[in-house]
């Protein structure tokens, strides 16, 4: 059977935005914005590039509790700092992922890095929410720290630029991240001109962030910087070309089929173990971290 072209169900435009904490300046796709099936992703906040001016006090948000999923979160311009209850803590610079499994519980806290924050500037990022399947949601928490020069890379032809495997696979390469549902995500690095091609199988759910540039799907959809590429749950091959330079960070997953209970930072599958998360909260179950 011939390979068919996944199609695009719409190109999306970029919610208005919102703060979260005085640090990150929002734009949610999903679940708010566009009420769009894209399991395993459960949220999208897409801080599209804007100035900071300079600050002593760095700016961000103060700790907080996740339960029963994981975020991710990829710099394209300036710097942030974590910490959890877990004892973990980093720094991602552009080009770098941390991808945090909250599992069972963890507190952490998101701030601009304080010599970025003393300098000001460009910041650019994107976070994800992507959910765990329920035998997983309850494991111990975890912490991936992806630095840029560490993330698998697959050159294209031709000078068309390359793919950065943060986690799944692409022709053979393999993600650098481990997860625990099949899902690819890469960044896509293409130069003016340049084409790449993507297999995903049709039941994946399949979104593209366009960072930078603007490109041009499947040989007649033209999508540009801000803007959310979505696919239909048909076929499987896709075609993207550079219009200019662009960065696309690139999203496919295998839905998890499981009802889906959420309440603020707590994702879970019953209301009762909703309230089973805020009571652990209340009781200081989630550990201890600094303000
Ligand atoms: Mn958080």
């Amino acid at each position: 059977m011939e390979a068919k072209t996944k199609t695009v169900s719409a190109i999306l435009n970029a919610p208005a935005p919102h703060m979260v904490g005085d640090g990150f300046r929002v734009h949610n796709f999903f679940p708010k914005g566009y009420k769009i099936k894209m399991s395993p992703f459960f949220l999208l906040d897409y801080n599209a590039r804007i100035e900071f001016s300079a600050r002593n006090e760095p700016r961000g948000v103060g700790v907080h509790p996740h339960r029963g999923f994981e975020t991710v979160t990829i710099a394209y311009h300036g710097a942030v700092a974590h910490h959890d209850s877990a004892g973990n803590s980093g720094i991602i610079y552009p080009g770098d992922v941390q991808w945090m499994t909250a599992a069972s519980g963890i507190l952490h806290k998101e701030y601009h890095e304080e010599q970025f924050s003393k300098k000001g500037g460009a910041f650019q990022m994107v976070q994800l929410w992507v959910n765990l399947p329920a035998k997983y949601k309850m494991s111990p928490p975890k912490y991936q720290e992806i630095k840029h020069n560490s993330i698998a890379k697959h050159t294209l032809d031709n000078g068309s630029g390359n793919i950065e495997v943060i986690a799944g696979e692409y022709n053979g390469t393999k993600g650098s991240a481990s997860t625990f549902s099949p899902l690819n995500l890469f960044n896509a690095r293409l130069n003016k001109e340049g084409k790449a091609y993507f297999d995903f199988p049709a039941e994946y759910n399949t979104g593209f962030v366009i960072i930078e540039g603007n490109i041009k799907v499947n040989g007649t959809e033209i999508a540009k910087a801000d803007q959310f590429v979505y696919f239909k749950n048909e076929g499987s091959i896709i075609e993207v070309e550079a219009l200019e330079n662009s960065i696309v960070l690139i999203l496919s997953g295998e839905p998890i089929n499981e009802p889906i209970a959420q309440y603020g930072p707590f994702l879970m599958n019953k209301p009762e173990e909703i309230q089973q998360a805020i009571d652990d909260y209340n009781q200081g179950r989630f550990g201890y971290l600094d303000e």
